[in-house]
């Protein structure tokens, strides 16, 4: 055992099969009368039907939310929901979703109920991402924690195929990089590999069978377990790369992950052969990175960044930009295999 500092957030977590059902006892629990119901515009009617569910007794549904929680859009929000007279938030959707509920409380400090209906996570955490002309801020403060979330299963049924993958794989990601952060401890290693055994089971079923209620409860349960990691954990090569290549080109956020993570992770494996013997046993696989590759490919989602929109130049200036600022990372990072990784990640090969 190594040495380790653990600390926990506070959370309220309801889940199962058409545990929406607890919304209104989740609302009285916390004192909300008036909740204001966010979502995307493709969500829309899920938020209008949720809100004829509550009796009409919500604020209102602003359906505006978008990737990576843009100023202005917080500002219209901000204004609904004064005029409204609101006096808490229901996040109905995924990380984008999740993002806006987080900037109204940290603007006015109300109750949140997180409806997750993807797995990217933001529920457990207390970090907000912001952009305000161009530039992304990323904050971390309980007061844009969730009070209470309801995992749903039946609500992610809907979630198209490629999505629910690359989805997957996002949190995958923020679990794998939990266990080798500077953060790392024993009880996120459980939770992690957890997710990681849940989610990487579930995905090709889910790919097989969209509807399938036994891999979307087996994947939602990782979703959490995964989000709980980054929640409470650190992050490290992995997220720098997506963070970099994210902003720097404009990509998808899920995607983005989905395609780096096989690469990442082959990156840093020579310096974590514990982590990757506990993988292996967690994915009954001997190649790890491989098999990640290999969900992504079979389910026919991008493998590469170049399908995404990224240009082959880019590759230098994500290796320059990640050399003059690093997180932390357990492998040293050297220009020529980051290069190598990026090519590999960029033209879409298996990771070897
Ligand atoms: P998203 O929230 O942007 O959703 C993607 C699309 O899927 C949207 O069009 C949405 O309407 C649709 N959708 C969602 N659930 C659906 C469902 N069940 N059925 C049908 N359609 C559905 O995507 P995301 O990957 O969940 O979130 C990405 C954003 O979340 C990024 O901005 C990222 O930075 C942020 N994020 C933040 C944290 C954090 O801790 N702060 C963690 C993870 C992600």
């Amino acid at each position: 055992m190594h040495d380790f500092t653990y600390v926990a957030l506070p959370a309220r977590v309801v889940f199962g099969n058409g545990t929406l059902a607890a919304l209104p006892a989740e609302l009285a629990r916390l004192g909300i009368a008036r909740p204001l119901i966010v979502t995307t515009q493709g969500q829309e009617k899920a938020g209008t039907d949720l809100m004829t569910g509550l009796d009409n007794a919500a604020a209102g549904v602003f359906s505006g939310a978008l990737m990576h929680t843009p100023a202005p859009v917080t500002q219209d929000a901000l204004r609904v929901f004064k005029a409204s007279q609101a006096d808490g938030v229901i996040a109905l959707g995924g990380g984008s979703t999740i993002g806006l509920s987080k900037a109204i409380a940290l603007h006015t400090n109300a109750p949140q109920i997180a409806i997750p209906t993807t797995y990217a996570g933001s529920e457990m955490t207390p970090i907000l991402g912001q952009t305000d002309a161009g530039r992304k801020v990323t904050q971390s403060t309980l007061r844009v924690l969730p009070e209470t979330v309801i995992y749903d299963v039946e609500l992610t049924l809907s979630l198209p195929k490629l999505m629910s993958v690359t989805s997957g794989l996002n949190a995958v990601a923020h679990a794998i990089e939990a266990m080798y952060s500077q953060s790392a401890n024993p009880m996120l290693d459980l939770a992690a590999l957890e997710g990681v055994r849940a989610l990487t089971s579930a995905l090709p079923r889910i790919c097989e069978h969209p509807e399938d209620v036994d891999a979307r409860s087996d994947a939602l349960y990782g979703a959490w377990t995964c989000a709980t990691c980054l929640g409470l954990g650190g992050v490290a090569l992995h997220h720098k790369l997506c963070h970099v290549i994210g902003g720097g080109f404009d990509l998808p956020h899920a995607q983005t992950h989905a395609i780096v993570l096989p690469h990442a992770l082959g990156y840093n494996a020579p310096t974590i052969p514990n982590v990757m013997r506990q993988l292996e046993v967690v994915m009954e696989s001997n190649d790890v990175p491989g098999t990640l590759f290999d969900i992504a490919h079979n389910a026919g989602a991008p493998t590469a960044l170049r399908d995404l929109g990224m240009p082959e130049n880019g590759i230098i200036t994500v290796v320059e930009q990640t050399l003059a600022n690093p997180y932390p990372n357990p492998r040293a990072l050297e220009r020529e295999a980051l290069h190598a990784l990026l090519q590999s990640a960029w033209s879409g090969e298996r990771p070897t």
